[in-house]
């Protein structure tokens, strides 16, 4: 094709052939495509009014508005295709089962629980974990660590079911955003005397969005006012049909304090998945599955719980989790008991990652430590790249020119590190809500879990960031680094400390504002002339105090004549720094001399104002 000029560059058109990028891909990545030179991107896109360096990671909207003005059809490529093709690299699938029918063994359903606040997800969840201790096999104590299993008889056999152990639809979501379908079935909980609220539909969309088919617990039956009647009404009209009404959602009328319809409740778990879900998976091949929650643990390490989803994870597997990997030291189940294998539905926490990965995160048994650690680290590569495009803010020329001619942008740039994905998202949501005005802003330009690594400082040296370590502390050699690279880290435990404090220093970034102070005043009730020092004023101190240097009105009749300083201050014979109300004085003022007896001289200092 010929070369059109676009804005006096000329740049070889495409023919709107598509070309496929990743996530945070740089102008250098789609020269490269393209085969054209980068600079000659830089340019074009420089004058279409942004400004990026050739290597700098550039938003999807970027890319798609410089193949729109070069012809070509850009196809950003999805984190989750991104992933699959990673992993296919690797010769990995993940998300199959393997081998035919025959290889496939029925599993328990994964549950979460959902429903409007104060409803008593936390309360059924406690209930049914307490009432169901897989009749005491592990001796009793359950640990929370983000999931259970209970097992509950139907019609002579053993069930098993596994539940997730954070209320709410905020962590499903969360997880189906990441791609990851962690539940089969969600129970929906409706206090009998609130009845539907609005968290309630939510959660209600959210699972039919996701398919997930519902059960309906209909909770504090044994309140006074409890109507269970009423609930079912009005769930029917959100088209969840009570069987008992022709439909074929299951309703069960329980209380989460007295434990009454707990097993009716399993019971009816079981039922669904048994009439709506074919659950079922291949128990022999490796381990794969979804972390469902992580954490740091201060002696133990990155500790995650993962649900296994098919295959079995054994002690001694290479595994890679998000951006974690690492051979299994340890399988620990819900009641902290050392456990060699899990079994598909089979909740258990994970030792022995390097990292901590994200709730939603998926996690494969591969071949080898080598192979779990390339695959962790192209992914850590991938997600820095993504999370630098998300950072590129798109600046106009225009607003380069305002920012010129205000004088120099005001951003603070925080990373963020916290012993647990919870805590980060936490924090970093609570800084996004501090506002204090236009004229400064606050940007997160990395977040993550675990100690403050090289890394994280070589990105704040590089972007001029603060590294805020939320119960976490410097790696390895992470702090000389962040000394000799000059970069401040900040360590907190407690949130509203940080927040605190970021707050400050965003204030501490503002311009100061200033503020007139009055010192003093007094009244000229004598004039002496110096050859040596000129018009001397020699005064009563009426208010205040006189100051040396300090700044000075002199007013005459109610009206400012001259502001100028105190340029020397004598008390009797003597200099003077100050004098005070009361006393006398004589005083000099900087560049003039043209004194009247009765005029008033006021003194000020001019003070910074704190911002409110
Ligand atoms: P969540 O916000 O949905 O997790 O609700 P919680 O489980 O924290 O429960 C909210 C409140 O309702 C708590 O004070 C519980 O004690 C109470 N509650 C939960 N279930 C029942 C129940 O079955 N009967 C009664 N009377 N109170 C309940």
């Amino acid at each position: 094709m010929e070369a059109p000029s676009i804005g006096g560059v000329r740049v070889r058109q495409g023919d709107g052939q598509t070309v496929r990028l990743a996530r945070g891909a740089s102008l250098t990545d789609f020269a490269e495509k393209i085969n054209i030179d980068p600079a000659q991107l830089v340019q074009v896109l420089f004058n279409l009014g942004e400004m990026v360096t050739a290597t700098q990671s550039v938003s999807e909207e970027t890319l798609r508005v410089l193949s729109k003005e070069l012809n070509y059809d850009i196809q950003v490529v999805s984190p989750e295709d991104e992933d699959r093709e990673l992993l296919e690299s690797f010769d990995i699938e993940f998300g199959e089962d393997e081998g035919g029918e025959e290889d496939l063994e029925v599993r328990p359903p994964v549950v979460t629980v959902m429903g409007h606040v104060d409803h008593g997800k936390t309360k059924l969840l406690d209930a049914i974990r307490k009432t169901n201790v897989v009749a005491g096999e592990a001796g009793g104590i359950t640990q929370a660590i983000g999931a259970y299993q209970v097992s509950t008889e139907v019609d002579g056999d053993e069930r098993k079911i596994t539940f997730i152990d954070t209320p709410g639809h905020e962590a499903f979501t969360a997880m189906r955003a990441r791609g990851a379908k962690s539940t089969d079935i969600a129970v929906l909980v409706v206090a009998a005397d609130d009845g539907v609220m609005p968290q309630t539909i939510e959660a209600l969309n959210h699972a039919q969005a996701a398919d997930v088919p519902i059960v309906v617990a209909v909770n504090k039956i044994d309140r006074e006012g409890a109507d269970p009647t009423k609930v079912r009404g009005q769930l029917t009209e959100y088209g969840l049909v009570p069987e008992e009404y022709g439909g074929d959602t299951m309703f069960v009328d329980v209380s989460a304090i007295s434990g009454v319809g707990i097993d009716s409740l399993l019971e009816a778990v079981i039922l669904t998945a048994d009439a709506a879900l074919d659950l079922r998976a291949n128990p022999e091949m490796d381990g794969q599955g979804v972390a469902i929650e992580a954490h740091l643990d201060k002696g133990r390490g990155p500790v995650a719980t993962v649900l296994v989803q098919r295959g079995t994870l054994h002690v001694g597997d290479s595994i890679v989790a998000g951006t974690g990997y690492g051979r299994v030291r340890a399988l620990l189940d819900d009641h902290g008991e050392n456990v060699d294998e899990a079994p598909p539905s089979f909740p258990v926490q994970v030792l022995g990652l390097t990292a901590v990965p994200g709730a939603g995160d998926s996690f494969i048994v591969v071949e080898d430590d080598r192979m779990a650690r390339q695959i962790a680290e192209r992914r850590a590569s991938r997600l820095r790249m993504a999370a630098q495009a998300a950072g590129t803010r798109r600046k106009t020329l225009d607003q380069l020119f305002d920012q010129l001619e205000k004088g120099e942008e005001q951003e603070l740039r925080l990373i963020l590190k916290g012993d647990g994905a919870g805590s980060v998202e936490a924090l970093e949501d609570a800084l996004s809500k501090i506002d204090v005005g236009d004229e400064v802003s606050l940007r997160v330009i990395d977040r993550g879990v675990g100690a403050i690594t090289e890394t994280n400082v070589s990105l704040a040296a590089a972007s001029n960031a603060v590294i805020v370590g939320f119960n976490v502390r410097a790696q390895g050699k992470a702090t000389e680094m962040a000394d000799r690279e000059n970069v401040d880290i900040r360590y907190y435990s407690v949130i509203y400390a940080a927040i605190d404090e970021i707050e400050a220093a965003l204030k501490g970034m503002l311009k100061p504002i200033y503020e007139e102070a009055q010192l003093g005043t007094a009244e000229i009730r004598e004039i002496f002339r110096s050859s040596r020092i000129g018009t001397i004023a020699g005064c009563m101190v009426t208010g205040g105090i006189m100051r040396r240097n300090a700044k000075a009105r002199l007013i005459r009749d109610g009206v400012v004549v001259t502001e100028s300083t105190i340029a020397s201050l004598r008390r009797e014979k003597d200099d003077a720094t100050e004098v005070r109300e009361g006393y006398e004085c004589g005083l000099t003022i900087a560049n003039y001399s043209d004194l009247k007896i009765g005029d008033i001289v006021e003194t000020f200092e001019m003070r910074e104002k704190p911002r409110s």
